[in-house]
């Protein structure tokens, strides 16, 4: 395989360090990545993805891109920024709280949330964000493909970009860091959130045929957690001309994504304060919290033995929202 081509956004190698307090409380070998700290538009995971996915758009000269996701979503302000930065127009559609069919959380969801977190930073980068009442996801994928079509009517070289870049190209961006990390350390364990599925499946992929395993720890609530997983899998896999990971490959922690998808969970919550008040980092209470309070469930089950290194993943900007 010719290597996919890259522009730099993010700040790489991310630092990895041993969280000593927490090791010695929990009598785990724990270790930090801190993708929290890529530096694109705040930080966050999706950088690694985008560095791909957008040098793919500049070279077939794209001129406007559409995604969706929730309205905090954190893959909307960094793509926002790329997009900045590189002169393309960049389109999102969200809802506040995105659901799946039939299992439509019981929330008090009024459908104005305050332009707070990452809603303000997408205004302040220029993006074009259309907000819809809430919904299905179906329905927020059928409203992105829509307007993508609308867009191109007008001429323009238009890419719909899946919600959370997870594409092949994303998930090439975790096979990139999973060799980045193993210049830095050596894990037996490697605990990540999961949701969109490139974090988790590029990570499979980097450590594929090594002693290190690879669990993500679900945020969703979804009939399939590991649909999304499955279909990144292929399409890295047809990427990289090998044969798929197939869904029994992979490793999902579930239960830890309730109440509902983008709402903080009690555990996530207690998870994050004993990462803030122990070892003075911050988690996000939609993906690296609940993913945070998967890997103590596993410490207290001691289902981690050897190095476990959590991957931080960002999100900093839903803290303010
Ligand atoms: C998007 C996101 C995730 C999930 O990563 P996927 O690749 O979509 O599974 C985890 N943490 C944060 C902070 C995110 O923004």
């Amino acid at each position: 395989m010719i290597e996919p081509p890259r522009i730099r956004l993010a700040q790489l190698p991310t630092p990895v360090h041993r969280l000593d307090r927490l090791s010695e409380d929990l009598g785990l070998d724990l270790w930090i990545k801190r993708d929290d700290l890529t530096g694109l538009a705040m930080g966050g995971n999706k950088a690694r993805k985008l560095e791909y996915i957008m040098a793919d758009l500049v070279a077939r000269r794209v001129q406007a891109v559409v995604t969706c996701g929730a309205a905090q979503s954190n893959f909307v302000r960094q793509l926002g920024a790329a997009c900045s930065m590189l002169g393309i127009e960049c389109h999102a559609v969200v809802m506040n709280l995105p659901h799946p069919e039939g299992n439509r959380p019981c929330l008090d969801d009024h459908d104005l949330q305050l332009p707070t977190g990452n809603l303000l930073l997408d205004e302040i980068l220029g993006v074009n964000l259309i907000r819809l009442p809430n919904g299905t996801w179906d329905e927020l994928f059928t409203a992105m493909n829509g307007l993508g079509d609308d867009l191109r009517q007008c001429g323009a070289r238009v890419e719909v970009i899946p919600v959370g870049g997870s594409t092949g190209l994303g998930a090439y961006g975790f096979l990139k860091a999973a060799e980045e990390i193993s210049l830095q350390g050596q894990f037996d364990t490697v605990v990540c959130p999961t949701s969109s599925g490139s974090t988790h499946v590029g990570l499979a992929y980097g450590f594929r045929g090594s002693s290190t395993r690879v669990i993500g720890v679900s945020c969703d609530v979804e009939p399939d957690p590991l649909e999304d997983v499955e279909l990144v899998s292929h399409a890295l896999a047809s990427l990289l001309f090998v044969s798929p990971l197939g869904r029994s490959e992979f490793l999902l922690l579930e239960g830890f994504g309730l109440p509902a998808y983008g709402v903080a969970s009690v555990a996530g919550s207690e998870a994050a304060t004993l990462l803030a008040r122990r070892e003075g980092i911050f988690l996000d209470p939609v993906y690296s919290a609940k993913a945070f309070a998967g890997l103590l469930q596993l410490a207290r089950e001691h289902r981690l033995p050897g190095r476990t290194v959590f991957w931080h993943t960002g999100g900093m900007p839903t803290l303010f929202a």
